[in-house]
């Protein structure tokens, strides 16, 4: 049979070029599970995508009942799950003030992680139920969340602190919208949410890679300069950024580059390896990437975990 694949936010960017890339290989069946279902559907056909290789699913990373429907629907649609690819993301570099989640949580953090972590959990079952020859869960991450590298230390960098502001619920009221307690700032807010998308693979690997046979792996796939990932940025930014990628980092990859890689990580046999972040060198092979001490400090990812637990409503 085909393997049944979960990719969400694949309306656009890296999400769109991994569901083109898998369902062209006639192997996957796609769930695009997106926000926007138009917008979804009108990409899978200008993507050239064909019918009986993708269905659109609704999902809101932004509302965490929206999370659970989408988990419903999902367990009577009857179909397995094989892979599981959490790839949504906002990122906000020039909000003043932080929006919030359905349930009040700081919106970069909410989707990217929240949202993410809750849906892990629910579908962690079907995963470990599938028969299909390699289950995977995979979370994307980022290098901006990685101190160790160049690229990771661009102020503001990434700092979750001691969690004060997780523990009280990032929602601004009676806590710190951002992690560590500070004050809000959109660009960072982006990059501790994927500390935790990384420290959260890394968790599940250690609680159930055993147990379930399932990989857990995260990656970064380059730096694709040209999705919306970028749109709340300022014009001139949006304008100058791709080239000063290609010609100057060199760390910029397309889109369509980006989605084959992600493809690889869902799919390739080679890559089968759990807890493992992965990236790609100049010639485009895959190796193991090491993470910075934050975002390999499993202390901090139980803690993550536990606080996450409360928070989505699992404990
Ligand atoms: P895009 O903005 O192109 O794609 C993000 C996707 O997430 C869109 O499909 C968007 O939906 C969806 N999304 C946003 N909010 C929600 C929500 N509340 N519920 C459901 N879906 C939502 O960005 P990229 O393709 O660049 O980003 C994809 C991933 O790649 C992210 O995890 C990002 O952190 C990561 N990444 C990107 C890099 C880059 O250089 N671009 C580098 C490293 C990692 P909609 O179409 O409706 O807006």
């Amino acid at each position: 049979r085909k393997g049944s694949v979960i990719i969400t936010g694949a309306s656009s960017g890296l999400g769109l070029a991994t569901a083109k890339a898998l369902a062209e290989t006639g192997k996957w069946h796609v769930i695009m599970a997106c926000r926007d279902f138009l917008k979804a559907e009108r990409a899978a056909k200008s993507a050239g995508m064909s019918k009986e290789n993708y269905t659109i699913m609704h999902l809101d990373l932004a509302s965490l009942d929206s999370v659970r429907q989408f988990v419903d629907s999902y367990k009577r649609s009857g179909r397995p799950l094989d892979v599981l690819v959490c790839n949504a993301a906002v990122y906000q570099p020039t909000a003043k003030e932080p929006s919030f989640t359905a349930e009040g949580f700081e919106l970069s953090v909410g989707i990217n992680h929240l949202g993410h972590f809750l849906l892990s959990r629910l579908l962690l079952d079907d995963l470990k139920q599938s028969d299909y020859p390699s289950k995977r869960l995979i979370i994307v991450g980022s290098i901006t969340g990685n101190t160790n590298t160049l690229a990771g230390n661009v102020p503001p960098k990434a700092n979750l602190g001691d969690l004060r502001g997780l523990t009280g619920g990032l929602n601004g009221l009676n806590s710190s919208t951002m992690i560590d307690g500070g004050e809000f700032d959109g660009a960072k807010a982006y990059k501790d949410s994927k500390v935790c998308n990384m420290l959260t693979m890394q968790e599940f690997h250690r609680r159930f890679h055993e147990e379930t046979g399932i990989t857990f792996a995260s990656l970064y796939p380059g730096c694709i300069a040209t999705t919306g990932l970028f749109r709340e940025h300022i014009p001139l930014f949006r304008l100058l950024f791709p080239p000063f990628q290609k010609y100057i980092t060199k760390g910029f990859v397309s889109e369509e580059e980006a989605g084959k890689r992600l493809a690889q990580v869902v799919s390739d046999p080679s890559l089968m390896k759990s807890g493992v972040y992965w990236s790609w060198n100049k010639d485009s092979a895959s190796f193991e990437n090491q993470l910075s001490a934050e975002a390999s400090d499993q202390e901090k990812a139980r803690k993550i975990w536990e606080l996450s637990e409360k928070l989505v409503g699992l404990a």
